[in-house]
């Protein structure tokens, strides 16, 4: 019998931090319970942050629908709900450190100009570097990035193992403060995960070459490094991922053990049989005490339907 600590004993701290785009479906439902399961299982303390940041992308009530879906899971967050659209003078101040520093500079590239310029990179062009020693004369700010260099960034994952970048030739010099005036993802989500005090990040692997950019930033801030832990990510029989582009159905929140039975064979934790029509809190009780995350090592994705029965 595991000795019961609360939350604050052992330090960890990990969260789920959905973007209300649209419904909560299978693919963010494994993140928000690989990352619940993770928490608890290290008698940690798990948070819900909405990442509300790109306004054009949010969708009225999504955010509401998702808290509540998740409530209906037994996925409750041990601390009220940071929402990012509240957050921007702490991303203010981190760019302020980043300006100050000389490692943000200003950009009036538009997305052609650098779409006719640029190589392919791991995601799509790579900022040929235009802005780097100033803007042209006559030409506006519209954006900042953030200069990158070729030294590798490398971190360790608890399922990816070892990954490297090299964000320069990779990436390139990153928007850190959008030409619409928002914040990108990647400033917003260190900064959080610092304010948060987050330890432990679990999420899904589409979210893996994202890392070495918020390692970077971390650095770059003077942040604490968490560990990461990339989930493999759910996709269709077409092999995409799922999510609002793929249409992927939003989760039943009326039936949700059946659901979670599901989720738990997706991310190869082996229900018993038993435990059909048990209640949530039962099969949640069951996950946390059974949590096996290693049987998820080296796989980055999984179609949902092999979780579809029980087995
Ligand atoms: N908001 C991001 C998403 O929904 C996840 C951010 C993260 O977990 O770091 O894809």
């Amino acid at each position: 019998m595991r000795k019961k600590l609360s939350p604050s004993d052992s330090g960890y701290r990990g969260r789920f931090a959905p973007s209300p785009t649209g419904h909560l479906h299978f693919g963010s439902l494994v993140a928000a319970v690989g990352s619940y399961l993770d928490a608890k299982y290290h008698h940690g303390t798990w948070l819900v942050r909405m990442e509300d940041l790109d306004t054009p992308r949010c969708v009225t009530g999504a955010a509401d629908n998702i808290l509540r879906t998740l409530d209906a899971f037994g996925l409750h967050s041990d601390e009220p709900v940071l929402y990012q659209s509240q957050r921007t003078a702490a991303y203010e101040d981190a760019l302020r450190m980043l300006q100050s520093n000389g490692a943000a500079y200003p950009c009036c590239c538009t997305r052609k100009e650098i779409a006719d310029s640029a190589l392919n990179g791991i995601e799509g062009p790579v900022y040929p570097g235009t802005c780097r020693n100033g803007i042209p004369i006559g030409r506006e700010a519209r954006a900042w990035r953030v200069r990158t260099n070729n030294e590798a960034v490398e971190f360790d994952d608890v399922l990816q193992g070892c990954c490297t970048q090299y964000l320069e030739n990779e990436i390139g010099d990153f928007v850190v403060k959008r030409a619409d005036g928002l914040f990108a993802y990647q400033l917003a989500v260190v900064v959080d995960d610092a304010f948060q005090c987050i330890t432990h990040i679990v999420r899904g692997a589409d979210l893996l070459d994202s890392t070495p950019r918020q390692i970077y930033l971390q650095h770059l801030l003077g942040l604490r490094i968490p560990q990461y832990l990339h989930l493999p990510v759910a996709v269709n029989e077409s092999g995409e991922k799922l999510s609002k582009q793929t249409l992927a159905a939003p989760v039943d929140e009326t039936h949700p053990a059946p659901t979670l039975l599901r989720v738990l064979n997706f991310l190869k934790q082996q229900p018993p049989t038993t435990m059909a029509g048990s209640s949530v809190e039962t099969v949640l009780e069951w996950a946390i005490q059974n949590w096996h995350p290693e049987r998820l090592i080296g796989i980055r994705a999984l179609p949902s339907s092999d979780a579809a029965t029980m087995k």
